[in-house]
C-alpha cells in the first residue's frame, strides 16, 4: 500500500559527518556542483577571508555546513566561531 521509503531519522544535519563535508569539498574543488542532500539544489561557498574559513550554504533551503578550514591534512571543522574575536575577557 504505502511503500513509503521514508526514513525515520532524516539526515537533518549531514554536515555533522565530516566525511560528507570532505567529499563535498573535494567535489567543489574539482569544479563539480555539490548537491544539497535535502533538495538537490546547489551549494554555494561562503568564504571568511579574515580567518581563512569556508562554509557551504544551500542556495535553496539554506542548509549550511559548519565553518571549516582546508589544510594539508584535509578538512578541519572549526570550533564554534561565535563572536569571540574580540578578546574582552580580562581574566587570564
Ligand atoms: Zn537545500
Amino acid at each position: 500500500m504505502d511503500d513509503s521509503a521514508k526514513p525515520s531519522d532524516e539526515p537533518r544535519a549531514p554536515f555533522e559527518n565530516v566525511a560528507f563535508l570532505e567529499s563535498a569539498w573535494g567535489r567543489f574543488r574539482s569544479g563539480e556542483a555539490v548537491p544539497c542532500p535535502r533538495d538537490e539544489a546547489t551549494f554555494a561557498l561562503s568564504v571568511d577571508g579574515a580567518v581563512g574559513a569556508y562554509r557551504f550554504v544551500c542556495t535553496r533551503c539554506g542548509l549550511a555546513s559548519p565553518w571549516f578550514e582546508s589544510g594539508s591534512g584535509g578538512v578541519r571543522v572549526r570550533a564554534h566561531t561565535h563572536e569571540g574575536e574580540h578578546g574582552g575577557a580580562s581574566g587570564a
